[in-house]
């Protein structure tokens, strides 16, 4: 940092304000996690300062002989990671993942189906705000009313009916396990293809924790940041015979030159993925959801579904007469970062919602085991059932700060 904190006073202490911000408190949103020193100095590399359009061995520019030796080891290692035929490791994030599975298998105007984005599903599986939504037709399923889940009877209707060119699973705010072969079965049948979206579950995928997509659908997209916990980024997987058409959309299809530091980056949380312990870490972020998830429940609060099969859990508002953004805002002043999100049957917007998205993977990666989800979940429901009260809140603030302050986010 010093060289900024001289060079640039004033970004280096926003970022020293972020480092105490992440230190402080308790990080519960689902999708964020904290990457480890190795991962942070490979994307914090010299990689950044070249041109390598193209693949390995076959680049647009001179001097790539080491990024080909860089992607060419985030390649194998995501393959061995998954067992998957092939992989590229190029996409810049998530969404373009998923963009260039669109672009290599489906022409202008034709359909998706997918999962509703206010039950769960992905702003790039076709919302109207999406350029998903303006270049294709969109179908969407949803999770029964009653059992708040995934009906494969229902999804299998709808894909007799709207005959789509791709089918999507996989979602951003759904607890419970998804069955990748039934979706798989299901696209076979009207001659489909079936993409999975493992951005969020990627790293309890990898560790057979939840269903591996990868060998079981056509085409498994996921980010490199969420539980598979490195930088921010994208990949995808699919078998050989997809290979070509894959690496052609991602580039020239869509992309330019390749974030080559983010990708060796990738490369260092593959191999980190590779070790049992990585594992153990998505061992653990389940059995901290299930804790927390439960006591959440034992203080009466509803859970979307009753319960986690995963890393995240919805918890309902509807009958503690609050919406999301009072209580995200609430438990944000305590120290609790958490993210307001739509609920299956929401009323509201989704600027207002009447639930909470929950997760485990960050609060995991700081070591934080079952006794802390205990005091956590305590804390969130305290907060939620004295709302209006600022010296409830300044009180669990204060017990948050202090039990953070015993996990460091770097220790050195
Ligand atoms: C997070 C997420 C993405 C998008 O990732 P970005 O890197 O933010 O573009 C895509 N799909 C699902 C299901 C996600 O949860």
């Amino acid at each position: 940092m010093s060289y900024l904190s001289q060079m640039d006073p004033e970004i280096a202490e926003i970022i020293e304000k972020e480092r105490l911000r992440q230190t402080n408190g308790l990080e519960l949103i689902a999708s964020e996690n904290v990457v480890s020193h190795a991962v942070l100095e490979a994307m914090g590399s010299i990689m950044t300062n070249k041109y390598a359009e193209g693949y390995p061995g076959k680049r647009y520019y001179g001097g790539c002989e080491f990024h080909d030796q860089a992607e060419n080891l985030a390649r194998d290692r995501l393959k061995k990671l998954f067992g998957a035929e092939h992989a590229n490791v190029q996409p810049h994030s998530g969404t373009q993942a998923n963009m260039a599975v669109y672009f290599a298998f489906m022409k202008l105007g034709e359909k998706i189906l997918s999962m509703k984005l206010n039950q769960g599903g992905h702003l790039s599986h076709g919302s109207p705000v999406s350029f998903t939504g303006k270049f294709y037709q969109v179908a969407q399923y949803g999770v029964d009313p009653k059992t708040e889940m995934l009906d494969y009877g229902v999804v299998e209707q709808m894909a007799k009916q709207e005959k789509p060119q791709i089918i999507v699973c996989g979602a951003s705010a759904y607890p419970r396990t998804i069955d990748f072969k039934a979706f798989q079965e299901i696209a076979d049948g009207v001659g489909a293809y079936c993409m999975a979206d493992i951005a969020h579950i990627a790293g309890l995928c990898a560790t057979g924790i939840h269903p591996n997509s990868v060998g079981v659908v056509n085409f498994t997209t996921t980010t490199t940041h969420k539980t598979l916990r490195g930088p921010r980024g994208g990949a995808i997987m699919c078998n050989s015979e997809y290979a070509q058409a894959i690496d052609k959309a991602v580039f020239p299809g869509m992309q330019g030159g390749p974030l080559m530091h983010t990708i060796t980056a990738k490369a260092v949380c593959f191999e980190e993925a590779l070790k049992p312990s990585f594992k153990e870490y998505n061992r653990q972020i389940v059995k901290n959801a299930k804790i927390l998830a439960e006591t959440l429940m034992n203080n009466g609060l509803r859970l979307v579904s009753g319960g986690t099969d995963n890393h995240l859990m919805l918890v309902d508002l509807t009958d503690q007469h609050l919406t999301g953004l009072e209580a995200e805002v609430a438990l944000g002043k305590a120290g609790i970062t958490v993210n307001k999100n739509t609920i299956p049957n929401e009323t509201k917007s989704p600027f207002v919602t009447s639930g909470l998205r929950v997760g485990t993977p960050a609060v995991t990666s700081r070591g934080m085991k079952e006794a802390e989800m205990r005091r956590v979940g305590n804390w969130i429901a305290i907060v939620i059932k004295d709302i209006h009260s600022d010296a409830t809140i300044a009180r669990v603030k204060k017990e948050v700060t202090e039990m953070s302050g015993k996990f460091p986010i770097y220790p050195s």
